[in-house]
């Protein structure tokens, strides 16, 4: 890989404060940002209202300070990007790649859980509507820097998805797309829950016309009895007094065990892990 030109970026969404299962994403792009000498943006997935946490922007950024891992050029706030996702939209629109759709969730799933294009050749929209994307790629394969081919065997990946919703919200495959886009990143680093959104996002930069960027999906935290460590699952925020030990933890689950010899120092630690990073991977 050319070694000026990486651009990679973390990118959470304000909906609640940063737990061990985003520090681990976190740091993973950060290293494979630092190893490839690029930079490392941080994307504030802020696209979604009701679903922000008050003082989670800011809470998100002390804590990413706090574990040393410091972001290159300013924040990015996708609710400053509306402009930019119409314009993606009109250019899918004049390609006549979008459609409106009033299905209901529960109409959806009546007629088999995926979407199989219901609305695609309607002439008459009347209830309110989201627009979908005419997709023509339906991407079962996807390749992926730590895990090689990997075959996607979901129906998500085969449908019209949703680049609009109803509430008139942009989705989170067109806003994370155009963003990609615009901010020239090179390679996406995020967890394997998100594989298959990761196939989905790649038809909509084939639509457009745009290189894929590489990618690389980070393992899961899971908590003990096997479920994904996610806000929605209640994890707990990181302690601010224990980053050294949190950023241990979170290599572990990297695969990158932290000698003893190493001192408790959270730069310490980065620099020991950046190369044990450059080390690991091929
Ligand atoms: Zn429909």
């Amino acid at each position: 890989m050319n070694q000026t030109s990486y651009i990679g970026r973390f990118a959470p969404s304000p909906s609640g404060p940063l737990h061990m299962g985003s520090l681990v994403t976190a740091l993973g792009s950060f290293l494979q940002a630092k190893v490839n000498n690029g930079k490392w943006l941080l994307r504030i997935d802020d696209i979604d209202p009701p679903r922000i946490m008050a003082g989670a922007i800011e809470s998100i950024q002390v804590t990413l300070k706090a574990h040393g891992l410091i972001w290159d050029d300013d924040v990015i706030l996708q609710s400053q990007n509306s402009q930019y996702y119409e314009h993606i939209l009109s250019q899918l629109s004049r390609q006549n790649l979008l459609y409106p759709c009033e299905c209901t969730r529960a109409q959806i799933k009546a007629i088999g859980e995926f979407y199989s294009g219901t609305c695609r050749d309607k002439k008459q929209i009347q209830a309110p509507y989201s627009l979908r994307i005419k997709n023509q790629f339906n991407i079962s394969q996807i390749n992926d820097v730590r895990l090689g081919q990997l075959e996607v065997n979901s129906n998500a990946t085969q449908e019209d998805f949703i680049v609009r919703r109803k509430d008139g919200l942009y989705a989170y495959h067109l806003a994370s797309v155009a963003d990609d886009i615009n901010l020239g990143v090179t390679e996406i680093v995020r967890g394997e829950d998100l594989i298959t959104a990761t196939a989905c996002q790649w038809a909509l930069f084939k639509t457009l016309g745009k290189a894929l960027p590489q990618c690389l999906h980070l393992p899961l935290v899971r908590s003990a009895d096997g479920r994904k460590f996610s806000k929605q699952n209640h994890a707990p925020a990181l302690n601010l007094n224990k980053t050294e030990e949190n950023l241990i933890i979170a290599l572990d689950h990297l695969n990158l065990p932290v000698p003893k010899h190493i001192p408790q120092q959270t730069q310490a630690i980065l620099d020991w892990a950046i190369q044990a990073w450059a080390d690991s991977t091929p």
